[in-house]
């Protein structure tokens, strides 16, 4: 007979890890998609400075690696395929992956993350792989000596500029204010370093050249004047759209497209939880998806108890969330 799962967890990010590790723990033998590109956005990081118990730091894939067996340890099954669709109007809910498989579970808990942001231009599409990227430690490579630029004023565009300076002899960051969101410390490192160069109040139009990049068109939004910066290469950092077109309609989305969550991970629909930058626009760190990973873990083994005792019809009727509904 088909199996049915205690839970089932999509992603595998600090927080769909941390979610199994927990889950593991509570012996629920959680099921984990992890994609086919496992690992979350930490893979595409190098050095993580801020997790706590790392003092000399640790690389990002390290540090997902190390979370994986940890969760694989206590018996975490983890499975390196996409779920492709999700029906939650009925319990069990069923989930599809990439691999034509279904799956029946008591709950789901969801860790989709987020993804990066595109400027949407055509041009960009254009050349998207071919010049431009999301991931200067995947392709900055690519860029030995030659002259890049960053999109964006966070610390993803510090980060990322400052990587680049280890190939590239040339780095411009373009940002569209004259002040930068990133924290302090990136900031006055980004200062710091000789190769790189700010453009203030300037966004790109257009990403220039002819099979390959050879430039950017920019406007300044202050003055309107357009200019041409001749670049090899662009590097987008401007933020990320969560993880969540699978639960359109079926899970109440913000308007930006955030799962919505009650204090306590819960979502619209009993017997669903979420965790990480699929919700969580506000903090976006390893550490806080991981902390949100384990409360979603802990709040559903109690929902899982509940729902031996009380059965989900009952639990469905009395779900609490939202709480101004
Ligand atoms: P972010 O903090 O949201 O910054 C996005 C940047 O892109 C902002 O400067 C924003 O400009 C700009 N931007 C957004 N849309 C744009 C558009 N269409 N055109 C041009 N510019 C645009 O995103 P993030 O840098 O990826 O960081 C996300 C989270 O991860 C943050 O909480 C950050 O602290 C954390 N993080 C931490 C580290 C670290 O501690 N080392 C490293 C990476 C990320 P405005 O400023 O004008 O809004």
């Amino acid at each position: 007979m088909e199996r049915l799962e205690k839970v089932v967890i999509i992603g595998s990010g600090p927080a769909g890890l941390t979610a199994a590790l927990y889950g593991a723990r509570a012996r629920l033998e959680p099921l984990v998609f992890a994609g086919t590109s496992p690992g979350g956005q930490l893979m595409t990081t190098t050095d993580v400075e801020n997790y706590p118990g790392f003092p000399e730091g640790i690389l990002g894939p390290d540090l997902m690696m190390k979370m994986r067996e940890q969760a694989e340890r206590f018996g975490a099954r983890i499975v390196d395929d996409d779920v492709v669709a999700v029906h939650l109007q009925n319990h069990p809910f069923t989930v599809r992956t990439g691999r034509g498989e279904e799956v029946r579970t008591l709950s789901l808990i969801v860790a989709t993350g987020a993804s990066p942001r595109r400027l949407g231009l055509e041009s960009e599409s254009k050349f998207f792989g071919r010049g431009v990227s999301t991931c200067a430690t995947c392709d900055g490579w690519f860029f030995r000596e030659k002259v890049v630029c960053v999109i964006g004023g966070g610390d993803s565009a510090m980060e990322e500029s400052l990587y680049l300076t280890h190939h590239a002899r040339k780095v411009y960051v373009i940002h569209r204010r004259d002040q930068l969101r990133a924290s302090k410390i990136m900031q006055e490192r980004a200062f710091a370093n000789p190769k790189i160069e700010f453009i203030w109040n300037s966004v790109v139009t257009e990403v220039l050249g002819d099979g390959a990049v050879s430039g950017v068109r920019l406007r300044n939004v202050k003055s309107g004047d357009e200019t041409v910066l001749p670049v090899d290469g662009v590097f987008l950092a401007i933020g990320h759209e969560p993880n969540t077109g699978l639960f359109k309609g079926q899970l109440e989305l913000d308007e930006r497209g955030y799962v919505k969550v009650d204090p306590f991970q819960r979502t619209s629909v009993a017997g669903v939880f979420a965790a990480g930058d699929c919700h969580d626009h506000t903090f976006r760190q390893a550490v806080t998806a991981a902390g949100f990973g384990c409360a979603a873990a802990i709040m559903c083994e109690r929902w899982l108890g509940d729902l031996a005792y009380h059965g989900y019809e009952a639990l469905a009727a009395s779900h609490p969330f939202p709480k101004d509904k």
